[in-house]
C-alpha cells in the first residue's frame, strides 16, 4: 500500500530544483516547431493548495518556492518557472503550487502530447479532477508508471521528454528506475530522460546514479543541491539531484548560471552547496 503523499512536500527545495529544470528543458523543446510528447511516470496530484491541508502541516514550501516567489533579483533562467506559479496564483499571494503535470501542460502547443501515470487512488482522482475538461491532448492513467512508460515509447512525434520522479518509498524503485531507463533507451535512444533522486545518508540513490552513468549515454548531466548538513540521526533528505540523459545542449551553461543563485536562496544552513557535471558530445 502506498502511503507517500506528495502534498506534504509540495513546493519544497526538491520540487523547486526539479520543476525549474523541467521548465528549462521544456522551454528548449518549444524552440523547435516540431511536436513533442512529455511522459510523467509518477505524476502525483497535479496541483496543491499550500494554505490548507497536507502542505500546510510542515509548510515545506516556505523554505522552497516561497524563497523565490517575491524575489526581485531572479536570474533570467528562473523567470519562466516563477512566472508560471505567479500566473497560477493570479499574481496574488502564494496559495497554490503546480505539480509536474500542470507545469508540463503549460508548455504544450496544439500538437504536443502529455502522458501521466499515477498509482495512488486518491492522488490519481485529484489528478483527473485537476485536468477535467482538458481534452485528448493529455492522457491520465492509474497504472504503474514504469510499465506505462513502455507503452509510450517511442512517441509518434519522435521527440520527447520523460520525467521519472518516484518517492522511493519502496527500495526497489532505485533498481526499477535504472532498468526503466535502460529499456527506454533501447526503444527511444534520443529521448530526454530526467530522473529525480534524493540525497540521503544511505547508499541507494548514488548507487542508482552510478548505474545510470554506466549506461554510457553520450550526453548526460548530473546536478545536485544540498540545502543543509546531513542530520546527526542519519535520517531525512538533505538535498536532491537530477540525472538527465540527452539534456538540451544549452542546459549545462544555464545551470552554471542558475545554481549559485538557487543554492543561496534555498540554503538552510552553511553546508548548502551544489554539484554540476555534464558531458555533451
Ligand atoms: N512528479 C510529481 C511532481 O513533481 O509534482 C511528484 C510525484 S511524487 C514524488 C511520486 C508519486 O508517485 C506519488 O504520488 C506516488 O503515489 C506515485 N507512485 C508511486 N509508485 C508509483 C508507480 N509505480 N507508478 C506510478 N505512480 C507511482
Amino acid at each position: 500500500m502506498l502511503s507517500y503523499r506528495h502534498a506534504f512536500h509540495a513546493g519544497n527545495h526538491a520540487d523547486v530544483l526539479k520543476h525549474a529544470v523541467l521548465c528549462m528543458v521544456l522551454d528548449y523543446f518549444k524552440q523547435k516547431d516540431k511536436p513533442f510528447c512529455v511522459v510523467d511516470t509518477h505524476a502525483g496530484a497535479g496541483a496543491y493548495a499550500l494554505d490548507k491541508g497536507f502542505a500546510k502541516q510542515n509548510a515545506e514550501f516556505e523554505s522552497g518556492i516561497a524563497k523565490l516567489y517575491n524575489a526581485s533579483d531572479l536570474p533570467e533562467s528562473l523567470k519562466s518557472y516563477v512566472e508560471l506559479i505567479k500566473n497560477l496564483n493570479e499574481n496574488k499571494a502564494l496559495k497554490l503550487y503546480p505539480g509536474s503535470p500542470l507545469i508540463a501542460q503549460h508548455f504544450l502547443r496544439r500538437d504536443d502530447k502529455l502522458r501521466l501515470f499515477e498509482l495512488h487512488p486518491n492522488d490519481c482522482k485529484l489528478l483527473l479532477e485537476n485536468f477535467a475538461g482538458e481534452g485528448k491532448q493529455t492522457k491520465i492513467e492509474r497504472l504503474d508508471g514504469f510499465a506505462g512508460l513502455k507503452s509510450c515509447l517511442p512517441p509518434a512525434a519522435k521527440r520527447g521528454a520523460v520525467l521519472i520522479d518516484p518517492s522511493y518509498e519502496l527500495k526497489e524503485d532505485y533498481a526499477h528506475v535504472a532498468n526503466a531507463i535502460k529499456a527506454s533507451l533501447a526503444r527511444f535512444a534520443t529521448g530526454t530522460y530526467i530522473v529525480w533522486y534524493p540525497l540521503l545518508q544511505r547508499p541507494e540513490p548514488l548507487q542508482m546514479v552510478e548505474k545510470l552513468r554506466g549506461l554510457n549515454a553520450k550526453d548526460w548531466l548530473n546536478v545536485s543541491l544540498t540545502v543543509q548538513a546531513p542530520s546527526d540521526e542519519a535520517f531525512g533528505m538533505f538535498g536532491s539531484g537530477l540525472y538527465i540523459i540527452n539534456p538540451p545542449w544549452t542546459l549545462p551553461k544555464i545551470l552554471e548560471e542558475t545554481m549559485p543563485y538557487l543554492t543561496k536562496a534555498l540554503a538552510q544552513d552553511d553546508s548548502a552547496e551544489f554539484t554540476l557535471e555534464s558531458q555533451i558530445s
